[in-house]
């Protein structure tokens, strides 16, 4: 089965939280209504960096954010991704787990996002229905987004040498 990727913005790909934000980052101003506009920092390697990772493990890419569909128009052409399957998520209490428990199903899973720890209940059943299968939530701290270390981190899970 086809491992699964999946990706938030807000944290990973754009580092919300980092001041001054890396050198490696460009700021982009994205309309988000008729008159506002959302700056978001994005670092263009990052595109090559997803596509080239899931090349080498035969995995598939997914977002999980709350862009939901603008993921696709406003953020992967930015970075040079393809259009991608689209994680919905609309249970609130579950924050994105029961989403993506039912797109990962059985397959080996590796996940990006900086808010693991909302729901830390929900966190230890995701974790504990996964624990046959590989399963890497990777906890990206939105001050620095997706480093070097945590693509390595996923490659690893998918070695099978956590
Ligand atoms: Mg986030």
């Amino acid at each position: 089965m086809k491992p699964l990727i999946v990706i938030d913005v807000d944290g990973p790909l754009n580092p919300w939280s980092a001041h001054p934000k890396p050198d490696n980052y460009r700021p982009f101003d994205i309309k988000v209504g008729w008159w506002r506009k959302l700056r978001v920092w994005l670092d263009p390697e990052h595109g090559d960096q997803l596509r080239q990772l899931a090349e080498e493990t035969g995995a598939e890419l997914a977002w999980a954010t709350s862009w939901m569909h603008r993921a696709n128009t406003e953020i992967g052409p930015r970075l040079g991704l393809p259009e991608l399957k689209v994680i919905e998520f609309h249970d609130e209490h579950g924050w994105k787990y029961p989403a993506v428990a039912r797109y990962a199903y059985e397959r080996p899973l590796v996940w990006f996002d900086d808010d693991f720890g909302l729901h830390p209940e929900r966190n230890r059943e995701f974790v504990h229905k996964r624990r046959h299968l590989t399963t890497a939530l990777i906890d990206v701290d939105p001050g620095t987004g997706i480093s070097a270390q945590h693509l390595s981190e996923a490659r690893k899970a998918f070695s099978g040498n956590p």
